[in-house]
């Protein structure tokens, strides 16, 4: 699995207090790709949290 974040994030965090591992958020959200591994429930919900839609994943 790849999570890809595209353009429109609005850093509401939300993603991040789901799973701080995988995403972290400084000026703008970052994926930590090599946390996904084992973290794959975690990010299919963050991507359904997503309050703009923007954590695509790509299985
Ligand atoms: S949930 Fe979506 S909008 Fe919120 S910080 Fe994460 S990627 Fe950005």
């Amino acid at each position: 699995m790849k999570v890809e974040i595209v353009p429109g994030c609005i850093a509401c965090g939300a993603c991040v207090s789901i799973n701080s591992d995988v995403f972290e958020l400084t000026d703008t959200i970052h994926v930590h790709q090599d946390m996904v591994s084992g973290n794959e429930e975690d990010c299919k919900a963050a991507a359904d949290a997503c309050p703009v839609n923007v954590i695509k994943i790509v299985e």
